[in-house]
């Protein structure tokens, strides 16, 4: 697309789309680092550092460890979901949108009984009713969840998942890929047995690694079943990457450079205060939105705190609000197939306040040459006629 010839690669693009995110400049700059050899022990420490510092952010200790995988988040789903479950195993999937779903077929392309409880879009999931399919069915061995349930902006409550599996005695394997950096997630007081993590959403580093963190008793007890998959294989990588201290593959060293300088600042920053940053921001693009009448997806209690999906408005489509913001130098998200007629608006990243109120200027611009547009009687201003397509 030529939309936004205006600007110029120097510009800076606003990111209101569920990752990448704009990153600090520090984890720019990491990329530009020497050439490098993966096999050298400077790569092999980074490697090493890198899982440390993702292994402290989830909550693990020594006795954990990470595996670190090229790839985007649904890479380390992937290896998580097709590793762990044994032949005779089942995996019980708690979907509530798009990302559960994704866990459900995931399972069911590397054939794996896989049982669905299905709560739909945007509903809470119901724990009794996850009590009850456990209790019914003790063939489930493993259950799968996710935290921050991206396509609606939901928050599951994964304490308390976590809890009720753990006293069921199965294992919990979770994407945490939106919520890692900005929720509260504690894989040991939250009992997630597998947490899935991504490098460039909350995390604030650049794309193209995500990650697995264990227990290394649990990554040790992979030996015994068969892998599904020959690159994704989570045992393989682990023997490789702890065992043997070296990458069994190459990874893409400069954007693991780039995520050991996203980890030091968002331990610099600390997750409660990143979560802070991040109800700011949220909490002043939902007042914008109310202020224009707009109506949010979702009661507040049940929202993250990295993104809104609100209703469009104004008799605007999708495209005709996405294009006219682009052209300002905002990018907003569509929403994934089942919610139709409402668009997300994440607040990932560096994002300053400044942005905010910069994006709700331009909104407001795009709705007032939509609006002059559709009633050609009203005289359209200069300024926007302009740029009005
Ligand atoms: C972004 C995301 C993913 C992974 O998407 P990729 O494009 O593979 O990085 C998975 N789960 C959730 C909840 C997400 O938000």
């Amino acid at each position: 697309m030529t939309l936004n010839t205006a600007r110029t690669a120097a510009d800076r693009v606003v990111l209101l789309n569920p990752g990448p995110v704009n990153v600090h400049e520090r984890v720019k700059a990491a990329i530009g680092s020497p050439d490098e050899c993966h096999r050298e022990p400077e790569a092999q420490d980074l490697l090493a550092t890198v899982g440390r510092k993702v292994t402290e952010v989830c909550g693990g200790d020594d006795t954990h460890a990470a595996v670190l995988l090229t790839g985007s988040g649904t890479a380390a789903l992937e290896a998580v979901v097709s590793s762990v479950v044994p032949a005779d195993g089942r995996l019980l999937v708690l979907d509530n949108g798009h990302y559960g779903e994704r866990l459900m077929r995931i399972a069911e392309v590397h054939r794996i009984p896989v049982l669905r409880l299905e709560f739909g879009w945007a509903n809470p999931i119901d724990l009794d009713a996850v009590d009850r399919a456990l209790a019914a069915d003790p063939g489930i061995t493993h259950v799968a969840a996710v935290h921050h349930e991206t396509s609606t902006g939901m928050l599951n409550p994964v304490g308390e998942i976590g809890r009720l599996v753990a006293r069921h005695g199965r294992s919990l394997l979770v994407d945490a890929i939106s919520s890692l950096g900005a929720e509260d997630l504690d894989i040991v007081a939250d009992h997630v047995d597998w947490c899935v993590g991504t490098a460039n959403k909350c995390l604030e580093g650049l794309p193209g690694i995500s990650f697995v963190v264990a227990s290394r008793q649990r990554f040790d007890r992979l030996a015994d079943i068969p892998g599904r998959t020959f690159y994704l294989d989570l045992h393989a990588h682990y023997v490789s990457q702890i065992g043997k201290r070296t990458p069994q593959f190459t990874p893409a060293l400069q954007v693991l450079r780039a995520l050991d300088e996203a980890l030091d600042l968002t331990m610099a920053e600390g997750v409660a205060a990143r979560k802070r940053r991040y109800t700011d921001r949220a909490e002043a693009i939902r007042a914008g939105l109310r202020e224009r009448g707009i109506d949010l997806l979702l009661p507040p209690h049940q929202r993250a705190s990295s993104i809104t999906n609100a209703y469009l408005s104004n008799g605007m489509t999708y495209d005709e609000l996405h294009d006219g913001l682009k052209l300002h130098g905002y990018v907003i998200y569509a929403t994934q197939e089942k919610s139709a007629g409402v668009f997300r608006l994440a607040n990932m990243g560096q994002l300053t306040a400044d942005d905010i109120t910069g994006f709700f200027a331009a909104f407001d611009d795009v709705v007032r040459q939509h609006t002059a547009a559709a009633s050609p009687s009203s005289p359209v201003p200069a300024e926007a006629a302009a740029v009005s397509r």
